[in-house]
């Protein structure tokens, strides 16, 4: 009897957790215009910044890019990505270098990029990988998004250091995220 009642309910489950309604609870405010999401790892020698933002904040708009000033507005945005020493500026006394930098938007044709949360938006993610000879000592990034680019208004960051794991959120016109003292 137990045997046999063990797949319905294996298979009872599988669905349950496959309804499309479980996805919002997982990935609160993945898409919200305005603001960034930044994960910060620092491990080792690295420090590895993981961005998740709207498209609209860095081009004002979420689709492939149709006009040549469009298509100007996005390779202006996608260079001062690519550049981002420039836009997180670690504390000097972590001495970090800009490594790898991997940026993902489908609507742009970069990377894997994932669609955006729901029709008509889409995503510009990234991943900006430091290598430093004293990545422990980091207490703070000075972050230029807001000047570099209009549509942000907000950054909500993760920083896992370590001294510990860190929630801190960033208001326009606010640089320094800092974490420790
Ligand atoms: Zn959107």
């Amino acid at each position: 009897m137990t045997l046999s009642r063990r797949p319905l309910l294996t298979f009872a489950l599988t669905a349950f957790l496959a309804t499309p309604f479980a996805a919002p609870a997982q990935t609160p405010a993945a898409h919200v215009h305005g603001q960034i999401r930044l994960n910060v790892v620092i491990e080792g020698p690295a420090i590895v910044i993981e961005m998740e933002s709207p498209l609209d904040n860095f081009v004002g708009f979420e689709r492939a890019p149709r006009t040549e000033a469009e298509k100007k507005t996005a390779e202006e945005a996608v260079a001062q990505l690519r550049a981002a020493g420039e836009l997180f500026k670690i504390d000097p006394s972590a001495n970090c270098k800009l490594g790898p930098v991997t940026l993902r938007s489908a609507a742009l044709g970069l990377g894997k990029g994932e669609e955006g949360a729901g029709e008509g938006h889409a995503d510009l993610d990234g991943s900006f990988a430091f290598n430093c000879t004293n990545a422990a000592a980091a207490k703070f990034i000075d972050i230029d998004l807001f000047a570099a680019f209009k549509g942000p208004r907000q950054i909500e960051a993760q920083i896992a250091a370590p001294q510990g794991q860190f929630k801190r959120t960033l208001k326009r016109p606010a640089t320094r995220l800092a974490w420790s003292k």
